[in-house]
């Protein structure tokens, strides 16, 4: 059956992959975005369609419209341009949740919203399950990321509880893939340009901490199965995927996959940057049935033919 589905944050890089997804399965997708990080080249092909909807919009102030479902995804996820204006990251995050959540309330939609792996900070436990409470420095360079995120998974669960909007909460795991913006300056994305540039690979700290790479597909695949689950299901539900690289592996994978005459050079760590990361995904593997499907291998490959593809952009 058709429905009709708000993305906000639809045109940045995981949105615009779940709108393409949505409107693919015959849904109404309305794309929500003020285009802080996004671009409208990541959803252009999509606006020949007409069920395929594009809205100018600042999640911060109120919005409203009937919907069957509102993923919630604006907000930026990159360390540089969510510090950039660590205030607006946090009223995106915590106002962009409060009015998300009046209208799932008043509309009766079912609403989920891109929680994030930051919530467990620098992990004392190791691998993360969802039921650690975090390790995190609340008045950190990061914490209006996942401080802001972390209050909008307890707005979501107190309007489950006193509301009983019908929530879900993902935690997403580190996710690359087409479609990151060129100078997003994430790792995955800063690694393969500066390799198809044959430039200095820029390493923060020694390369020793980790991260557990997502290609997109699998995370999008996670995100519908998590919407498609009984109202009794909220979460939180890590989706990632649980094979752990150092940042220097990553490195030397990229070199190799795209044979370039790169050099490693190392810079200082940002403070409050996580030793490590992975996910425990027992939990979406019992109530999803998904785990990821498309290796750190694989998903590079296809990540830098589309790098390739935007050469004029970066
Ligand atoms: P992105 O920066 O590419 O996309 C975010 C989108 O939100 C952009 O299109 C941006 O313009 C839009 N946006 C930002 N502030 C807004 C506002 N106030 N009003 C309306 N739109 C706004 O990042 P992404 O990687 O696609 O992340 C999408 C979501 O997933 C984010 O909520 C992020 O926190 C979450 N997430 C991503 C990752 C990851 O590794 N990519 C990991 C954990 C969580
Ligand atoms: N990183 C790096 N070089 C870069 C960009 C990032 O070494 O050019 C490191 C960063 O310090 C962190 C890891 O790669 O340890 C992942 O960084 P990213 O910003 O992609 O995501 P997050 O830290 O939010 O997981």
């Amino acid at each position: 059956m058709k429905k009709k589905i708000l993305v906000t944050g639809g045109a940045g890089f995981i949105g615009s992959h779940l709108c393409k997804r949505l409107i693919n399965e015959g849904n109404e997708v309305i794309c929500l975005d003020n285009y802080f990080t996004g671009s409208k080249r990541n959803i252009v092909e999509l606006t020949k369609n007409p069920y395929f909807e594009l809205i100018r919009h600042d999640v911060t102030m109120p919005f409203f419209i009937e919907v069957d479902e509102i993923y919630n995804l604006a907000c930026p996820a990159s360390p540089i341009h969510y510090q950039y204006n660590a205030i607006k990251t946090i009223k995106t995050s915590v106002m962009g949740a409060i009015n998300m959540l009046g209208l799932a309330k008043r509309i009766k939609a079912k609403i989920l919203q891109a929680s994030t792996s930051e919530v467990y900070g620098d992990p004392l436990i190791h691998p993360q399950t969802e039921d650690y409470w975090g390790h995190v420095n609340p008045i950190g360079i990061r914490a209006c990321y996942d401080e802001g995120k972390r209050c909008a998974e307890s707005l979501f669960i107190n309007y489950y509880r006193q509301n009983n909007v019908r929530i879900k909460l993902m935690r997403i795991f580190n996710t690359y893939g087409p479609n990151m913006h060129p100078h997003d300056g994430r790792v995955v994305s800063n690694f393969i340009i500066q390799a198809l540039k044959n430039e200095d690979i820029t390493i923060y700290g020694d390369g020793s901490q980790t991260r557990s790479f997502q290609y997109v597909d699998d995370l999008v695949e996670g995100a519908i199965r998590l919407m498609g689950t009984g109202d009794d299901f909220v979460g939180p539900v890590n989706i990632g995927n649980p094979h752990e690289f150092t940042i220097k592996e990553l490195a030397l994978k990229i070199i190799e996959l795209t044979n370039s005459k790169s050099k490693l050079v190392y810079k200082s760590l940002p403070s409050d940057d996580p030793m490590q990361r992975q996910p425990d995904i027992s939990l979406a593997k019992k109530q999803l049935n998904w785990e990821p499907k498309i290796q750190l291998e694989e998903g590079l490959l296809k990540t830098i033919e589309y790098f390739k593809s935007i050469k004029k952009y970066w």
